[in-house]
């Protein structure tokens, strides 16, 4: 076949050969060191993957470092894992202990292996993209540097623990399922430009674009209105309409919220639900949302069980109990009061009316 350039390329080709020789046979794998995982063959062949945070938006110089150090140590093979930390894939382990040292010199922070916090995924924010209430990596800077004695070892959790960031609720980082999210929402309408909007914008494709049907084409102008009710802050009209803008600095904020999972262990995948509606942006470095998340995390080491996740424990003890052993007030805020909501509507965690 002719190969092209259309779709990724086949990852056979990039697995480092004692993956390939052993693929499928894998018999355990354990944790010799906090960031250091230990694969072991069928065959006896051992594999040790060195895990190093990574800031996600990183600079060529230090991709290129990275890969030299992989030249160095690992016969060039290394991979970004999906919460953009790098591992480094070493199958001689008299290259173990110089690797570590290299790493340790230069500064590269090891770790974010089992029972702790590994780095916390997140989407662009103010640094790239155009709606968002919060920015991304500023806050997760702020939190990781707080919980850094979770992510070498130094300390640990029951279980395993996600914190994961979106800067809006078009969440295209998808922190719905995570222990612990940290969600940027804005709390009042674009505020509309009828001067610029019939000039740059299609009025009935930005009509269109409300997904609660929230706009309306307004005569007088030749512009748009908004319904401010049905409003629901998504953002999604910006999208289509660069007249229509949501940013607010003084009422954008942060919500977090607790309890959710991916892995199906134990217990099936959870939503995270929310626990506090709103925090205020606080650049640089977000005091009030570092203290908000370090709570429940101490919290929920000294409560939980060993092997549960932050919304099993939940679970067990109850949101009520949840929320007085964090001290995190109980609002309105917490009822859905939407009117368009159809399921959650008059629903909270707790309770339906
Ligand atoms: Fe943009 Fe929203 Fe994604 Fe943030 S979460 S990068 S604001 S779409
Ligand atoms: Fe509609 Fe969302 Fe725009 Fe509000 S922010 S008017 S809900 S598209």
């Amino acid at each position: 076949m002719c190969p092209t350039d259309i779709g990724p390329p086949d990852f056979h080709d990039m697995l480092p050969p004692v993956i390939k020789n052993n693929y499928g046979q894998w018999k355990y794998h354990e944790i010799p060191h906090p960031g250091v995982l230990l694969h072991v063959a069928e065959s006896g062949d051992k594999l040790y993957s060195v895990r190093v945070g990574s800031p996600r938006l990183v600079s060529i110089h230090q991709i290129r470092d990275l890969c030299d150090i992989a030249d160095k140590y690992c016969d060039g093979y290394l991979r970004f894992t999906s919460r953009h930390n790098v591992e480094f894939l070493v199958s001689d382990p008299t290259r173990l202990d110089p690797l570590l040292e290299e790493l340790h010199t230069k500064n590269y922070v090891i770790g974010g292996t089992g029972r702790g916090i590994t780095s916390i995924v997140h989407t662009q924010g103010w640094v790239h993209c155009h709606t968002p209430a919060t920015d991304a990596s500023g806050p997760v800077k702020a939190v990781m540097d707080a919980l850094i004695d979770y992510f070498t070892g130094n300390k640990t959790l029951p279980a395993h623990l996600r914190i994961s960031l979106a800067c809006c609720l078009n969440m295209c980082g998808a922190v719905h399922c995570s222990d612990i999210a940290i969600l940027g929402i804005h709390r009042t309408p674009p505020k509309i430009d009828n001067e610029r909007l019939p000039k740059i914008c299609e009025v009935p494709t930005t009509v269109a674009s409300c997904p609660t049907g929230a706009i309306r084409r307004d005569a007088e102008s030749g512009g748009v209105k908004v319904v401010e009710e049905r409003c629901m802050y998504c953002g999604n009209c910006y999208t289509m309409c660069p007249a229509m803008p949501l940013a607010d600095p003084e009422n954008d904020g942060i919500s977090i919220w607790v309890g959710g999972k991916v892995s199906n262990a134990r217990t099936a995948p959870m939503f995270s639900k929310l626990a506090i509606p709103y925090l205020p942006n606080n650049p640089p470095r977000w005091p009030e949302v570092v203290d908000a998340i370090v709570n429940i995390v101490e919290i929920y080491a000294s409560h939980a069980k060993k092997h549960e996740r932050v919304g099993e424990w939940i679970d067990r003890i109850g949101w009520e109990r949840f929320f007085s052993l964090t001290g995190i007030e109980f609002t309105d805020k917490h009822i859905d009061d939407f009117r368009l909501s159809v399921d959650t509507f008059r629903t909270s965690t707790h309770f339906k009316f």
